[in-house]
């Protein structure tokens, strides 16, 4: 079977794969506050089984996500089995990247534990470094020292590079930019701003409500200089250095810079459908093909088949934008 390409051309290398829509924040951006799961998860051997079909398909990087992944009993042991995957011959027979995307909470105490299993690096989602704030916009009350003794716990353990990714939204953090350039600098890790997207539960996006990567630039530059460092094509993020090359911050702007053409990730959902994109208006049901006895050659031929079928580019802002079909807490981000 050849490596995965869409129709574009675009090699697809880094699968996501979330293990649970469950999640113990609410934050303003993404959830509604509502308490339940509403799509359910799978046994890990399914994830294990999808993963090591997709990874005999060219796919090198795998990202645990959710909902919040670390809810998931038996994530470490997860994590171990995925270490041993092997990327097939012609490649070198090499280990996974493998990443996990937290909002951090219980990480103290997993982040070695992680790291032993095989984990590779982490990205801890925090959305301001004032403890008020941080409780404002997720909505639950004591949170900012544990995320922050996660990030400095992952650091320890040696998840590195080490990214910090925040939301920016207007009304409720756009203040914290300045701020999130000077912890960047003391704690060492790489802040990512994000643009907000219409992804939320809530539906309260607008354009307005939209921090854009000029006014981030802009906001950081009064603080100090910042030097654009060149950045892979399929990156999300464009990113900077501070002129004294202390700190590193990076913009990820899917709104104001889309960067569709680049796209190299699909998505499995906690439930076990793919998803070609995040603004996907279906989703393909993977593990439906297992349930009716699919080999893992049936598989990759399905996947194959779903691969093709992958979005040009999102149309968020424009007049034919169709909400996608399901929110990001139930996607898997
Ligand atoms: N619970 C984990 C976490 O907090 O990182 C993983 C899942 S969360 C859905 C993954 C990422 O999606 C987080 O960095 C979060 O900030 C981001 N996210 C959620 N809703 C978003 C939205 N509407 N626009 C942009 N990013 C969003």
């Amino acid at each position: 079977m050849a490596a995965l390409h869409d129709k574009f051309g675009r090699a697809i290398t880094d699968l996501r794969i979330s293990i649970t829509d469950r999640c113990n924040y609410k934050c303003v951006y993404c959830r509604t506050g509502n308490e339940g799961a509403l799509y359910g998860d799978l046994p890990f051997e399914d994830y294990l089984r999808m993963a090591r079909v997709l990874v005999g398909m060219g796919i090198t990087k795998v990202r645990l996500t959710g909902g919040e992944p670390l809810l998931r009993k038996g994530v470490v042991e997860f994590v171990g089995e995925l270490a041993k995957l092997r990327r097939p011959n012609g490649s070198g027979g090499e280990a996974l990247d493998i990443a996990l995307t937290t909002n951090g909470h219980m990480l103290a105490e997993m982040a070695q534990p992680l790291k032993d299993a095989g984990l590779s690096r982490v990205t801890v989602s925090m959305d301001a470094v004032d403890p008020d704030r941080f409780a404002r916009i997720t909505r639950v009350p004591n949170g900012y020292d544990h995320v922050l003794a996660g990030i400095r716990a992952a650091r320890r353990a040696g998840l590195w590079p080490l990214k910090v990714n925040c939301v920016l939204m207007r009304g409720f953090n756009e203040d914290q930019i300045i701020p999130f350039g000077m912890f960047a600098r003391e704690e060492g890790v790489t802040v990512r701003f994000i643009e907000f997207m219409p992804l939320e539960e809530g539906r309260t996006w607008a354009p307005s409500t939209v921090v854009t990567l000029d006014e981030i630039l802009a906001r950081m530059a009064e603080y100090r200089p910042l030097v654009e460092i060149p950045h892979a094509r399929s990156e999300t993020a464009r990113r900077y250095r501070f002129e004294d090359g202390v700190g590193e911050i990076g913009i990820i702007a899917p709104v104001s810079h889309p960067f569709c053409g680049h796209c190299s990730r699909i998505r499995i959902t906690s439930d076990g459908k793919i998803r070609t994109c995040l603004f996907s208006v279906w989703d393909h049901d993977l593990h439906a093909q297992m349930r009716r006895g699919a080999t893992d050659d049936e598989l990759a031929e399905f996947i194959h088949g779903v691969v093709q079928k992958k979005e040009e580019r999102h149309h968020i802002g424009e007049a034919d934008f169709v909400p996608a079909s399901r929110t990001m807490v139930h996607i898997g981000g």
